[in-house]
């Protein structure tokens, strides 16, 4: 067996403990003689695997009393229609415009309301997030939504928009359980686990109470409810039970490593190594502006198409896959996870200057 150093955006790199685990219960789970994936979700055994995901998430994330968290499918692009249908009262949205994905949500939460773009970076290719101390944010916003970390571009939010008392609503499907955050400063938290959680298939959304009601667009469908889930603790149907036994397994072992506190900086670290390089070579550079940089999602350019793909290549051939930039950027990224280990890093930045002296 030989695994690679996997840098992609998602499905993504796992804990290899976590995936170890998960093959030794594989075929019969503590005893039940049976794998998670055969199990009813009704089951007893099943209800102590999602109770207790949460309670670890909870403790992981130091989640209040006064926040649901929903264990969801549908993907992080079916908040985007979610999110209107339960809380567009006023049907009037303010949206910051930080890339692709940002872009999806407000143009789908324009199918049910006004949705106002009310600032956007996409003058200088999505590379930086814009100024957003003082927005024209609107009287009757029913809330504020960001794409908290920009998983193709590779920006993040280093300090949150002032909403003026509005509710704050967040993707942060590429930067979750990434570092330390205080969750009373969201009205939603949500986020598809594939990026830096688990597997595909699990949707996660941490909602504070007072925003979970039966006051919902008309149409609103009982499986697009907030309320159908949280009333039914993310049971009201099957949910993705197998994704979420990986889930909990993942919060468990971010707890061992010290929690998001030690998550960080070890995250800081990574991505220190990667752009401390970026920002001394003569042949590659990174995107993005340096106030802006992800600790997760690292594109980068040689500025020549050919030698870019050569890079993949040669990269891949090395053992370091999924390099290739989204194919809205071009170039490379590196998206260096919770999971990815800083030997991983290490590979990638001594390849590269192998690559460069080779290319000079
Ligand atoms: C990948 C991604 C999405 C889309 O996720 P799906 O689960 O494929 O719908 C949305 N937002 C961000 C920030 C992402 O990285």
């Amino acid at each position: 067996m030989s695994r690679v150093y996997n840098f992609s955006a998602g499905p993504a790199v796992l804990p290899e403990e976590v995936l170890r685990e998960a093959a030794d219960e594989m075929l019969d789970y503590k005893g039940s003689g049976m794998s998670v994936m055969e199990m009813s979700h009704r089951s007893k055994t099943y209800d102590g695997i999602i109770k207790e995901a949460e309670k670890d998430l909870r403790s992981v994330m130091n989640i209040p009393a006064n926040y649901k968290v929903l264990f969801l499918q549908g993907g992080a692009s079916q908040q985007f229609a979610m999110i209107p249908m339960n809380l567009m009262k006023n049907r009037v949205a303010d949206y910051i415009i930080t890339g692709q994905w940002a872009k999806k949500a407000y143009q789908e939460a324009k199918l049910y309301g006004t949705a106002n773009a009310v600032a956007d970076s996409s003058d200088k290719t999505f590379s930086y997030i814009p100024d957003c101390s003082d927005l024209p944010i609107s009287k009757d916003a029913d809330y504020v939504y960001i794409c908290e970390n920009n998983t193709i571009y590779g920006t993040k939010f280093h300090t949150l928009p002032d909403t003026k008392g509005k509710t704050l609503v967040a993707d942060v499907s590429s930067c979750f359980l990434s570092e330390p955050v205080d969750v009373t400063k969201y009205g939603v938290i949500y986020g598809g686990v594939q990026k830096n959680i688990g597997p595909a298939g699990v949707v996660i959304v941490i909602i504070r109470e007072d925003l979970i009601t039966e006051d919902v667009l008309p149409g609103t469908p009982t499986m697009l409810r907030y309320k159908t889930h949280a009333d039914a603790d993310s049971l009201y149907n099957t949910p993705p039970a197998y994704g979420i036994y990986i889930c909990g397994k993942v919060f468990k072992w971010i707890e061992k490593m010290g929690g998001l506190t030690a998550m960080k900086e070890r995250n800081e670290k990574k991505a220190k190594l990667l752009y401390d390089f970026l920002d001394h070579s003569a042949l590659f550079k990174g995107t993005v502006e340096k106030d802006s940089r992800s600790l997760m999602n690292v594109p980068f350019v040689t500025g020549n198409d050919e030698l870019d793909a050569a890079f993949v290549k040669e990269a891949a051939e090395a053992g370091l896959v999924s390099l290739k930039g989204h194919r809205s950027v071009g170039g490379m990224r590196a998206s260096i996870y919770n999971a990815m280990p800083i030997e991983g890093v290490e590979a990638l930045v001594r390849f590269m200057g192998e690559f460069e002296k080779a290319h000079a």
